[in-house]
């Protein structure tokens, strides 16, 4: 009978890192969770590779440390489908007598090999080790997945960067190109802001990009993205909308804009206003054609008075288009 002893440094949360032991000696099975248990760890033991397996298809272990001679399914190859479906380290185990190499069961994916008859305390240094690179790979994944969103990301609005927007809207026209899809771009430009800038400060338009990067997010449909292109420049791109439909959208977002309160405490009423472009995309036409003409859109908003929307149509490609699939 095994007493568990549960008064250990992890035990207060649910923290603790997750061990199965596979061996099918039942009395080296007990002492090392008596162990493992002991160190802290939440440990679990299965008597077969085919134990571990069913027990590793419903909870997840950080680390699995296995025999190598086990009835059935061999630890080495056991190590293998661990490999191949879960997302454990490996500690194999086996005896000095045994053909098995330590090279056998790294190439296998084991990330350390200990000698029976196992002495405790070194297992348990090198399961710290391995829980620690462990740690230390998804440290480096998630600063991977950082740098990787700033790169892509507007510091001041948090919308997408103008580098993000060419990239894709370069995927969106190959889109269009090869299946037919349709595509729209809006432009959008705020109404004098260098009068605004002036009159209050930078830090006060700053203020205003900010608030107006939230409402365009606010206001955008599942599949539309939304950039910003320059200073006070923002595109939005909308995949599989018809240049009608894009109409409509950059009429709700400028009426938006125009209703939102910009009164903030002392400054007492800011009316912010912004002159949109908009465009569909026309086949085959390279994207500095299709994003000049969203600019030239909107400037026929701001030659028409400012705070409207203006819709300009691209030549259609006058050859037949022919698709290479
Ligand atoms: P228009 O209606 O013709 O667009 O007038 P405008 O004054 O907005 O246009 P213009 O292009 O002459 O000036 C844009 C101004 O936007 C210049 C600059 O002061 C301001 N601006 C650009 N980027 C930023 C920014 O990051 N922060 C702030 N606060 N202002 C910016
Ligand atoms: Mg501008
Ligand atoms: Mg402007």
């Amino acid at each position: 009978m095994s007493i568990r002893i549960r008064s250990v440094p992890y035990k207060t949360g649910s923290m603790a890192p997750h061990i199965l032991i596979v061996d099918d000696d039942l009395s080296i099975r007990d002492t090392m969770y008596e162990f493992i248990e002991m160190a802290g760890y939440e440990a679990s033991v299965a008597a077969s590779a085919e134990e571990a397996l069913d027990v590793l298809s419903i909870n997840s272990f950080e680390v699995v440390i296995t025999d190598i001679m086990l009835p059935g399914i061999d630890g080495l190859e056991l190590t293998d489908r661990i490999k191949e479906n879960h997302e454990s380290d490996v500690i194999v185990m086996t005896g000095y007598s045994t053909e098995y190499s330590y090279e056998e069961a790294i190439n296998k994916g084991a990330s350390d090999f200990v000698f029976k008859p196992v002495r405790l305390e070194e297992l348990l240094l090198r399961l710290k080790r391995v829980l620690n690179e462990r740690s230390l790979n998804l440290k480096q994944i998630q600063m991977l997945k950082k740098l990787k969103k700033l790169s892509i990301t507007d510091g001041l609005t948090q919308l997408f960067n103008s580098r993000h927007f060419y990239n894709q809207l370069k995927g969106e026209i190959e889109r269009c190109n090869r299946y037919g899809h349709t595509l729209s771009l809006l432009l959008l430009d705020i109404d004098n802001f260098k009068d605004f800038n002036d009159t209050y400060g930078h830090l006060e338009g700053d203020k205003i990009l900010i608030r107006l990067g939230k409402i365009i997010k606010s206001r955008l449909r599942n599949m539309d993205t939304a950039y910003r292109y320059g200073g006070e420049e923002f595109t939005i791109i909308l995949p599989e909308t018809y240049g009608e439909e894009a109409k409509t959208v950059a009429e709700r977002l400028r009426a938006a804009v125009e209703n939102e309160e910009f009164s903030d405490g002392e400054i007492a009423e800011l009316g912010i206003t912004v002159s949109i472009g908009v465009t569909q995309y026309c086949t085959e036409e390279v994207i500095s054609n299709f994003v000049q003409r969203a600019d030239q859109a909107m400037y026929k908003s701001k030659q028409g008075g400012r705070n409207r929307v203006s819709f300009l149509c691209g030549k259609p490609a006058n050859h037949h288009h022919i698709t290479n699939d």
